[in-house]
């Protein structure tokens, strides 16, 4: 097929545009001038309508399975208040069995007036007799009910797990509250959706995914499961979507890694590549290790959910069998344990394995140049940027945040960085990352810039959601560039993202999203 009359940006080094793309068996054999070449009688025509064309954006950090799990539970996210979601709970019951589960995700107290955590008392009331478990919006914190807490033996007795906290009131009863590796005493009671159900939902967001301009992602955190409904899904021809995944945690790679090297399904459809690890917690619920205390909460410095020696010997074991590592790191304490780890393990291998720090939220200065010199690549969202700028100098105070979401620090120290949203913790839309990353202003534009001399170039935002993206999983050979030989993954765009005004770049939609050649959404642009 021959796309022609577009404004073609590969992403090539030098920076390409050209206005002709030739594709062949899903790979693109051709990037240059219509000029050029003549076509084969027969071959297809798109006629691109002189739209910006971009190689197909990929989330660095997007969780597929989580995204679809949210959508088989209570959606939390626009809530306003603990009532409300009390509420919302109340409403849930009713439609189930008196014993029966009820499960969501999506909680943000920072929203709430006041921002207090919330407590089991107002889901008691809500739902008596159900158990209830609901997420955090980050992952770091279940809200359990009475009778949660009952099915799993959590009483004032129960100790602290390692690496995680069970809020306590005044007299010692668990609040309801569990953070971190506390969720586990709760959360496996939880029951999973059926396969068919679980299968449905991915295929419902994988279009959502297609739709926003994503055309794939990288995966911090699988499951057995959910490999095996992504395979199902693409032996059926039901994926159209790459992701290159790490396995979730301990457990996950305790199952797997005797399957020995990477696997990967479906004509590069899904790639089992990484092992994902949680050093620490988050900001939002106070887990992130930091150095010093919180400034709203003196006495703690966050949560190390696994000993860093754990993490130098997952991280020894799982390269050795040709596995990438990446580490969760969002304090700064966190990042600087993460890359002394990596700095350890670099030392001794021979081919150099591709390692990520995921999020490298708060860095201390000394740090900040450690990813560049080891060749470690800082996986960051933007969005988390413009959504944390709320609340999170009152977390960090003004000195740390110097090094918060240090996007231009990073890069000027020679580093590269892998972009993404932490979907769904973040909506999807890559155009939001790209938007926050270009802007450092919510949506909304009424708050003033934050930081603005750790903006990145609509350049280097683009970038972090394609080549960068796919040089931090050793795939730029195959991915994040329109040249030839690499797979025809692509979006035409309903505006130039190199020349609008910035504050409508959050605005932009695909008009058409190809994956390995065929449209996956959209259609051939209008004039
Ligand atoms: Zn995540």
């Amino acid at each position: 097929m021959l796309l022609t009359n577009g404004r073609i940006h590969t992403m090539d080094a030098a920076g390409s545009v050209v206005d002709s793309l030739v594709i062949r068996a899903g790979r693109v054999v051709f990037a240059g001038r219509r000029a050029d070449i003549n076509p084969d009688p027969g071959e297809g025509v798109l006629d691109l309508c002189r739209r910006v064309v971009l190689p197909g954006l990929v989330d660095g950090h997007g969780h597929l399975m989580l995204l679809a799990k949210a959508r088989l539970e209570l959606d939390l996210t626009s809530a306003d208040s603990e009532r409300e979601i009390a509420a919302m709970v109340g409403a849930a019951a009713a439609r189930r069995r008196p014993d029966e589960w009820i499960a969501g995700r999506g909680w943000d107290q920072t929203r709430w007036p006041g921002q207090p955590f919330p407590t089991r008392e107002s889901l008691d009331r809500a739902a008596p007799g159900h158990p209830v478990a609901l997420v955090r919006v980050d992952g770091h914190a279940t809200w359990a009910s009475s009778a949660a807490l009952a099915r799993a033996g959590v009483t004032r007795h129960t100790s602290d797990p390692p690496g995680g906290r069970i809020a306590r009131d005044d007299c010692g009863e668990p609040t309801g509250l569990l953070i971190d590796m506390a969720q586990d005493l709760v959360r496996p009671l939880v029951p999973t959706p059926s396969e068919e159900r679980f299968d449905e939902a991915v295929r419902a967001v994988i279009a959502e995914c297609l739709a926003k301009g994503l055309t794939g992602a990288h995966e911090p955190g699988l499951d057995l499961a959910a490999v095996a409904s992504y395979t199902r899904l693409i032996g059926r021809g039901h994926f159209p979507f790459r992701v290159f995944a790490a396995l979730s945690g301990r457990k996950a790679w305790g199952e797997y890694r005797e399957r020995g090297a990477v696997e990967t399904v479906g004509d590069g459809r899904l790639t089992v590549g990484a092992l994902k690890l949680w050093l620490d917690g988050a900001l939002g619920s106070r887990g992130a290790a930091l150095h010093a205390p919180y400034c709203d909460d003196p006495g703690n410095t966050g949560l190390i959910l696994v000993p860093p020696e754990e993490v130098e010997r997952l991280t020894r074991e799982a390269t050795s069998r040709g596995f990438h590592v990446w580490v969760h790191a969002i304090g700064d304490r966190a990042n600087a344990l993460v890359l002394d780890v990596f700095e350890k393990v670099l030392g001794a291998v021979g081919p150099r394995p591709r390692l990520r720090v995921e999020h490298a939220q708060i860095l201390a200065p000394p740090d900040i140049p450690r990813f560049a010199r080891l060749g470690v690549v800082p996986s960051m969202q933007p969005t988390h940027c413009t959504s944390d700028m709320r609340w999170a100098s009152e977390r960090l105070g003004p000195r740390r945040l110097e090094g918060a979401y240090a996007w231009r620090s990073v890069l000027d120290a020679g580093a590269y960085i892998a972009g993404g949203s932490d979907f769904p913790v973040e909506d999807a839309n890559p155009f939001h990352g790209l938007h926050a990353a270009v802007t450092r202003c919510p949506r909304d534009g009424d708050d003033p810039r934050w930081q603005p001399a750790q903006r990145m170039t609509r350049d280097e935002a683009v970038r972090s959601f394609t080549i960068w993206n796919a040089r931090s999983i050793g795939r730029e050979g195959e991915l994040g560039s329109l040249e030839p030989g690499k797979r025809a993954d692509l979006i035409a765009l309903s505006d130039d993202i190199f020349a609008c005004a910035e504050e409508r770049i959050a605005d932009i939609t695909p008009v058409l999203t190809m994956v390995g050649g065929e449209v996956v959404a959209g259609g051939p642009p209008a004039r």
